[in-house]
Order: C-alpha cells, then structure tokens, then sequence
C-alpha cells in the first residue's frame, strides 16, 4: 500500500498543472502597496467580459452548477471592481517588493493589463477584453487535485466535484480565476508559490468575492 501511494505521488507530480490550488491550505495573507501612492491611478481602467462556454458534468448536480454560474457573476463584478485594479497592482510580494513570481517579465502594471485583455494563450488575440474557457466536471474521490489546465492544448478547465460540491461560490469565482490565468500562460514553481500570479490574483479573487457577498457592492 505504501508503495502504492508513492507511485501515486510521482504520478501526480507529473500532471502538468495539476496542483492547482489547495484551499484547505490557509490563504497566505496579503501585502498591498498604499493605494494613495497612485500607481494604480495612472493605468487605465479596463473591462472584462466572463463569457464561460461548454459547462459540462453538472447534469445530475444543479446546485453546483447554480453555485458556478453565481461565480461567474462574482468573477465578472470582482475583476471589473476599481478594488480588484487597485489590489492587484499594488500587491507586494513577501520579500517585500510590488511584484509577482513567475511574471513573465511583466511589471504589476503590465499583469493587471494582461488580465483585462483576456488573453488565452488559444484564441485570446481574437476575443480581446473576453474571459473564454469552458469547464468540465469529473470526480476522484481519492485525489487531492481541485482543478487542472492544460495550458495551449485547450481553453477547459477541469475541475474536480470532490472538492467543488463543497465549495461556496468565493472558494469557485478564486479557483476557476487561478485556472484561468494557466490558461493566459501564467504558472506557478509550485503549490507554495503564493505569490505568482494564479496564486496572488486568485486569493485577491477571493478576498474580494467574499466583500462583495458580504457587503453587496465593491468599490
Ligand atoms: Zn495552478
């Protein structure tokens, strides 16, 4: 048996992407920039649209499903919110300095811009200022894995109903975002990567997500 298990670690290891976030793992806390010092202020507010496509796998789960499409409205009201732009320019990462792992080369600025544009890594040059993906469902109950990408092979992000049929719709609207900057070709070392981009942006996602159910508007 412990063989086993072994095996099934390396495997998993392997799976490109596969480690997607672990939300039981606490939310590193985050550390912004003040937004008087106007960074933020001297980019240009942009707006994005979240236009799911194929949602598959939810036939015999329609509050799950519900639960997504709640989500998908939070995404949308959370990434277009004047606080998400603010957050995710001015986030300091935890040596201290105003930017992510594994950016790309990409200052702050340039991830928030990146974001807004949509940009896929399939298709995003054509449907500019558009969130694309599609999602399916599937269950292994014995896999700690939530969701995974395959980045540049499709727009899907699969995720896994152990996990989702217990999530509420923040803990969805911050891992279908993270997967969703795989997607755009932003990656992370590892799961304790906190502060690349899936991960960093995917917390503010669900920090935000949360005030907006919470208070019912964003600034
Ligand atoms: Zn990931």
């Amino acid at each position: 048996m412990k063989k086993f298990m072994l095996a099934l670690a390396f495997t998993l290891s392997f799976i490109p992407y596969a480690f997607a976030s672990i939300e039981s793992a606490p939310t590193s806390k985050l550390k912004f920039a003040a937004s008087n010092l106007g960074f933020a202020d001297r980019i240009a507010t942009q707006h994005l649209q979240v236009l799911p496509g194929n949602i598959s796998g939810f036939s015999s789960k329609p509050q799950e499903l519900a639960n997504m499409q709640e989500a998908f409205r939070i995404v949308e009201a959370v990434i277009n919110s004047d606080e998400f732009k603010q957050k995710v320019i001015n986030f300091v990462n935890k040596s201290g300095s105003r930017s992510y792992t594994n950016n790309k080369g990409l200052t702050n600025e340039q991830v928030y811009e990146a974001i807004m544009a949509g940009n896929e890594i399939i298709g995003g040059a054509n449907t500019p200022g558009q969130m694309n993906f599609d999602v399916s469902r599937y269950v292994k109950s014995w896999s700690k894995v939530i969701g995974y990408t395959s980045p540049g092979k499709s727009n899907t992000i699969f995720v896994n109903g152990k996990f989702y049929s217990g999530f509420q719709p923040s803990e969805i609207s911050s891992n279908v975002t993270h997967e969703w900057l795989h997607l755009c070709g932003f990656v992370h070392s590892s799961a304790s990567d906190h502060d690349s981009v899936p991960y960093a942006v995917g917390y503010i996602m669900k920090d935000l997500a949360a005030k907006l159910l919470k208070q019912g508007f964003l600034n």
